[in-house]
């Protein structure tokens, strides 16, 4: 029998992956201040949580993955301590014990287990497939057939709240030559006044860089006709989620009547939802998430409608750590076009990495890291010191 390449886990005579069980699933909860206030149609965020979950295999090995949400329960169905008890509560008992290589049942046994709960599902997942990437010495994007490319555009979302302070920001990262691509928090205030901070930055920034809005749902169909006509009309290139995610009659109309793109954030929780969206010509963009999705699996059946439906495809975020932005990197460099880029600008907008290797951003683009799995490791100081369960010392006057 002709002995096979040796990585560490595998067999050189058959091929097969040596037994690793999941022997042990931690979670741990880290709050980590944002460099400034990030203010969106639901919520102000100073503090971004996100879950780690680090799984340990019977062979030694290690995998980590994060469950990120946007500020708390205000975007969604699940906060960071829902994510932990379903992730503690839940999940790690159904997969004590299985073997780790098979990611695949282990995500059908969840399922079983666990309706719902997207984020703290993709959370394990992740780590799921970080270690197997890890026992076989490759990216997990070769688990998924391989990268196509090394780097992708990645926007910067302008959310001070303040039109000249997002202006200063916008010039700032043209300058630094680290973003062109604009994203802006709108739907707070009037739609009026939205589109006359639209058109304002726009003017300031000229062709130096794009703009687009983000309204998180908040606007009635009424808003959006208004609000669509008026910013296409400043210039603005694409409007994401204008209207309730479950309202996809409404997402039609706008798609159908006005020239801006429309893009599908909240509405997409998965390849059914992506097909639904499809079917109804819903959005002219999907905004992919991983964890919105529910796993880097089901994020590339998502992936997958989308290319076949022709849909512009858009890399979203959570606004995760580097772990997550790494994880999504991983996935999305396996696709060869994202026609709207990406926005895994995560750990750009928080005061600390958790990353020993913090993800490099420069010339508008962000980079692939390089290393097995998702190739992320943890600065365990950094991790230490933002668990919120971190003993504190108290000063008694
Ligand atoms: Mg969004």
């Amino acid at each position: 029998m002709p002995i096979l390449q040796t990585y560490a886990n595998v067999d050189p005579y058959t091929g097969v992956l040596t037994l690793s069980k999941i022997e042990l699933i931690e979670t741990i909860i880290l709050d980590i201040p944002t460099i400034r206030g990030h203010v969106l149609s639901m919520a102000t965020m100073r503090i971004q949580t996100a879950v780690l979950v680090q799984i340990k295999f019977s062979d030694g090995s290690v995998g980590i993955g994060e469950g990120t949400t946007i500020g708390g329960l205000s975007y969604g169905p699940e906060s960071p301590e829902g994510i932990r008890s379903a992730i503690d509560t839940y999940i790690a008992p159904v997969l004590h014990g299985r073997c780790g290589n098979d990611v695949n049942g282990a995500i059908q046994c969840i399922d079983k287990s666990v309706k719902g709960n997207r984020i703290a599902k993709s959370a394990v997942e992740c780590a799921l497939w970080d270690a197997l990437g890890k026992r076989l010495a490759v990216p997990v994007a070769q688990l998924f057939g391989g990268s196509v490319t090394s780097e992708m555009p990645v926007a910067w979302t302008l959310a001070s709240g303040n039109s000249d302070t997002d202006i200063a920001e916008a010039q700032k990262m043209i300058a630094m030559r680290r973003h062109n691509i604009f994203k802006l928090k709108i739907g707070k205030r009037s739609v009026r006044e939205d589109v006359a901070h639209v058109g304002r930055i726009k003017k300031a920034i000229g062709d130096e860089g794009s703009i687009r809005v983000d309204i998180n749902q908040a606007w009635s169909l009424a808003d959006a006709r208004w609000g669509l006509k008026g910013l296409q009309d400043v210039g603005c290139e694409l409007v994401e989620q204008p209207v309730q995610a479950r309202d996809r009659m409404a997402m039609a109309e706008l798609t159908s009547s006005y020239e801006i793109a429309v893009m599908a954030d909240e509405a997409l929780n998965g390849p059914e939802d992506a097909l639904a969206v499809a079917t109804d010509k819903a959005a002219d963009v999907l905004a992919v998430k991983v964890a919105q999705s529910g796993g880097l699996k089901r994020a590339s059946e998502v992936l997958a409608i989308g290319q076949a439906a022709g849909f512009g495809l858009y890399g979203g975020t959570m606004l995760e750590t580097g772990l997550g932005t790494a994880a999504a990197l991983q996935l999305f460099s396996t696709i060869e076009t994202f026609r709207w880029g990406t926005e895994l600008f995560g750990p750009l907008l928080l005061t600390a990495d958790i990353l020993a290797e913090p993800i490099v951003y420069q010339d508008f683009c962000v980079k692939l890291p390089v290393g097995p799995g998702i190739a992320a490791g943890l600065d365990p100081d950094k991790v230490a010191f933002y668990r919120r369960d971190r003993e504190r010392t108290s000063i008694v006057i």
